[in-house]
């Protein structure tokens, strides 16, 4: 059994609140947190032992390059390479697998070639090789999955042909949990002579990876999955692939000898390794692989299939609540949306994040699998060595008190109904700044963010209804993480007075658009343009509490709404 308690005090995050909460970290799966023994590797690096590495004559360098090389040897051992040369270090899984398909998909694929994905990967491992498929003719076939999650072999076994060149998958869905069985998927390829690479991302911190014995051609992870920096990753390839292979990038570290008729390159690892490396990610990689090491795979991967069962059983009990996912070999990962009544993702990543917990919600660089469950997203929770029952009971009380409340807020709000702009009248402010010093006079009475939250939440349900007709393709909003539709017209009897109605799936996103309609809707075409959306957003502390995508997505209204402005101040 793990000592839960002794390995999350390692981890000086956990000493940290989250809007006066203690700190539940669900998302593991998008990066892990780091214990002291990363940090403080690191940390000695940069105090004693930071130089560029393998040309400085000085013993410092000299230093650097070792616990660099030392590092590779790490990894080596850790995934069972037969080679440290093998072991390329990158920046990520991304980096990664844009290497292989870009090399070896350059020197390998030919028109009417086939590259196989399965409907469970990440973008990562989609796009690379799109962009290689276009340039070389190749063509991508995608393997089906069941409604549990899991891939599909007879499918599978079914699309391998004398034209397929390579497979790429998943050992472990990212957005479901789902573990794949990679070695009967390896054989099956090898079988018909292609090639594998295996996106051991949501693996490698999670179970034991021996890549001889996968017989893996090429196998990709990230450091910041598994108690490492971010910024450091890495590729394994089979010695004979990567030596055939024309390098990735050009520059320092990856030539033999260069003159301007003729590059000669380095020999593996550093021909795929151009430019000064992250040489301090690299130390701190080895020392996550050791400290995971001195834990034990086999204990860590006990304790998250508790996590786990207890998360699947506790989450299922939640009433509206579906789990999508269910495969019956899982890792830590639950996936789910709140159907009754619906909830955006969004909104209850940001309402459990208002309790203190870190859940991941949108597609999670998945989208042909939401698609597949005809969702546009869900909420997943992941976890870590550091979570303990208590996490995830923190997490079923809260989502069971989320949709208490949304049920509660649906039965007293009864959907209005209007056809097409109907009477639609909003009294307009003065001027967008008049509008605008009312919103920040009340944000600034208001003491803290989880209370400004709850009254974008409050504008959200009082926001003036849009009738399903405007909801077409062209007043959908792009830039958004959930489903936004803005439809602006110049206001009847005017010429320059431009008033809108939108909507949006998540209560979030109604709140703030709420607040856009009472600064812009019937004003006229130049005080819009006139008014400083991102300094008021700034003001009211917006740009610091929303996350990026949402930034992008009011962005996206802002500029829906000034490009109708321009339109007509231009006539
Ligand atoms: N593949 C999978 C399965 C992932 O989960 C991720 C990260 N979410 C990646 C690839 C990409 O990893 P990175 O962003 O570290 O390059």
């Amino acid at each position: 059994m793990l000592d839960v308690a002794a390995v999350r005090a390692q981890f000086p995050i956990f000493e940290t609140t989250a809007h006066g909460f203690p700190l539940i970290y669900l998302d593991s799966a998008a990066s892990t947190q780091q214990p002291t023994a990363v940090i403080a590797a690191v940390n000695a690096y940069h105090r004693q032992t930071h130089a560029n590495i393998h040309r400085g004559v000085y013993q410092l360098s000299q230093t650097a390059t070792r616990l660099y090389e030392e590092a590779r040897n790490t990894v080596a051992r850790f995934i069972n390479a037969a080679d440290s040369a093998e072991c390329i270090f990158t920046r990520g899984a991304t980096e990664s697998i844009n290497l292989v398909a870009a090399c070896w998909g350059a020197a390998n694929l030919n028109a009417g070639d086939e590259i196989i994905l399965s409907t469970l990967e990440h973008h990562s491992n989609i796009v690379p090789w799109q962009l290689i498929a276009q340039k070389t003719g190749a063509h991508i076939r995608v393997i089906p999955i069941n409604d549990a999650g899991e891939i599909q072999f007879d499918a599978y076994q079914q699309l391998l042909s004398s034209r397929t060149r390579l497979v790429a998958v998943n050992q472990v869905s990212n957005a479901l949990g789902t573990i794949n069985s990679v070695r009967e998927i390896i054989a099956a390829a090898h079988a018909v002579g292609a090639v594998v690479l295996i996106d051991g991302a949501q693996w490698v911190a999670h179970g034991v990876t021996n890549v001889q014995e996968l017989n893996a051609d090429f196998y990709v992870f990230s450091g910041h999955k598994l108690y490492g920096p971010t910024g450091i990753g890495v590729l394994y390839g089979k010695r004979d692939l990567l030596n055939t292979m024309p390098p990735y990038q050009g520059g320092g570290d990856m030539i033999e000898q260069v003159t301007f008729e003729r590059t000669t390159y380095a020999p593996l690892p550093s021909k795929y390794e151009a430019g000064t490396p992250n040489i301090s990610g690299a130390v701190g990689l080895a020392a996550a692989l050791t400290w995971i090491e001195s834990i034990g795979l086999a204990t860590i991967s006990a304790h998250e299939q508790r996590l786990l069962q207890h998360a699947t059983a506790r989450l299922s009990a939640i009433s509206g609540l579906e789990i999508k996912g269910m495969a019956a070999q899982k890792s830590g990962v639950v996936s789910w949306i709140v159907v009754d009544p619906p909830l955006a993702t969004l909104d209850i990543g940001t309402q459990l994040d208002l309790r203190g917990i870190c859940i991941r919600t949108g597609h999670h660089c998945c989208q042909p699998l939401m698609n597949r469950f005809g969702i546009a997203a869900t909420a997943r929770a992941s976890f870590g060595v550091y979570n303990n029952l208590d996490d995830i009971d923190r997490l079923a009380e809260a989502l069971t008190e989320i949709i208490a409340a949304a049920r509660a807020k649906n039965t007293i709000s009864p959907a209005l109904q209007q056809e097409g702009w109907g009477n639609f009248k909003l009294t307009a402010a003065a001027s967008p700044t008049a509008a605008a010093n009312e919103i920040a006079e009340i944000f600034e009475f208001l003491p803290d963010w989880p209370m400004r939250h709850q009254h974008v939440i409050d504008l959200g349900d009082k926001l003036l209804p849009m009738p399903e007709s405007l909801k077409t393709a062209a007043t959908a909003v792009h830039g958004c993480q959930s489903t936004v539709h803005i439809a602006a017209r110049i206001a009847p009897g005017t010429t320059d007075i431009i008033e809108f109605l939108a909507d949006s799936d998540a209560n979030l996103v109604r709140g703030l658009i709420a607040l856009l309609q009472q600064i812009y809707s019937g004003q006229s075409a130049a005080a819009i343009l006139a008014f400083d959306a991102e300094a008021f957003f700034a003001r009211i502390g917006l740009d610091q509490h929303l996350s990026m995508s949402r930034r992008n997505g009011l962005a996206a209204m802002v500029q829906r709404v000034r490009t109708l402005a321009q339109q007509v101040a231009s006539e």
